[in-house]
Order: C-alpha cells, then structure tokens, then sequence
C-alpha cells in the first residue's frame, strides 16, 4: 500500500509525487528521495490511525466497565470489557514493534505517540478501577451477609 503524495522536502507541503518541481515552492523534486518520503508518510499515517483506534478502544474500556453493572446487558459488555482487557495491550506491543524505531520529525507522529500513552495510561486506570470495584462488591455483598 503506497500514496502518492508526500510532504514537499523543503516547504512541508503534501505534494504529488508525479510532478518534477513543489507546486507551492518550485523546489526540483528528487524521485527517490520523494518516494521513500511517501513512504515515509504512508508509515507516519498508518501508526496514527493505529494509535487514535488504541485511545478510541481504551475509551470504550472504560464504557463497557461502567454498562457491566447495569442489569441485563451488564453481561454482554463484561465480555466486551474482557475483549479491551487483553485486545488492547497485544494491540499495543503490535504498534510498538511495528513503528517505533521510524524516523520522522513529523509533528503528527508525536500526536500519534502521546495517543499511545493515554491509552496505556486509562488501560491501566480500568484494570485499577475494574479491581477496585470487585473489591468493594465483595465487601458489600460479603458485609451484607452479616
Ligand atoms: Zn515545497
């Protein structure tokens, strides 16, 4: 899967690989140096998808832990929260080994990383959380039996 666009070496405008000189700096487009660009950015694309769908999936985590206590579809997103629970780090690593050694100054990238950080960090708070109120519901319920 390759784009043919690029960002423009000189001006950072996304330009067409096609064309021999930037449209908006008229700087000479080398067509090596532009194709491992599009590639480049095709990469820099690919890990930021990879890593808003991560913080969409930590956000849904946190969703399906709260619907998990409401009667009667409780169950099914139980499931969903078990999914997340174990989907989301292999999803993780997966990202991780796949970009993290590109090399790109690209401010998107960055975006893309920072992303990745706040969906380990509300993983994490949803396993604290998910544990935290099984412990207090064994503490009512066993409180409860008294
Ligand atoms: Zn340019």
């Amino acid at each position: 899967m390759s784009s043919d666009v690029f960002p423009c070496l000189n001006c950072r405008e996304i330009i067409n690989l096609s064309m021999s000189n930037c449209q908006y700096c008229g700087v000479a487009i080398d067509p090596a140096a532009a194709t491992a660009a599009a590639v480049l950015q095709d990469r820099v694309a690919e890990a930021c998808n990879g890593a808003s769908r991560l913080k969409l999936m930590s956000r849904a985590m946190l969703f399906t832990l709260l619907i998990s206590f409401v009667p009667f579809i409780g169950f099914a997103a139980g499931w969903a929260f078990l999914f997340f629970l174990v989907a989301i780090p292999v999803l993780l690593i997966y990202w991780w080994v796949k970009f993290r050694g590109l090399q790109t100054s690209d401010p998107d990238f960055e975006k893309a990383r920072g992303q990745l950080v706040g969906a380990v960090v509300l993983w994490v708070v949803n396993v604290v959380l998910w544990q935290g109120l099984a412990l207090i519901g064994s503490i009512i319920s066993g409180s409860l039996r008294l």
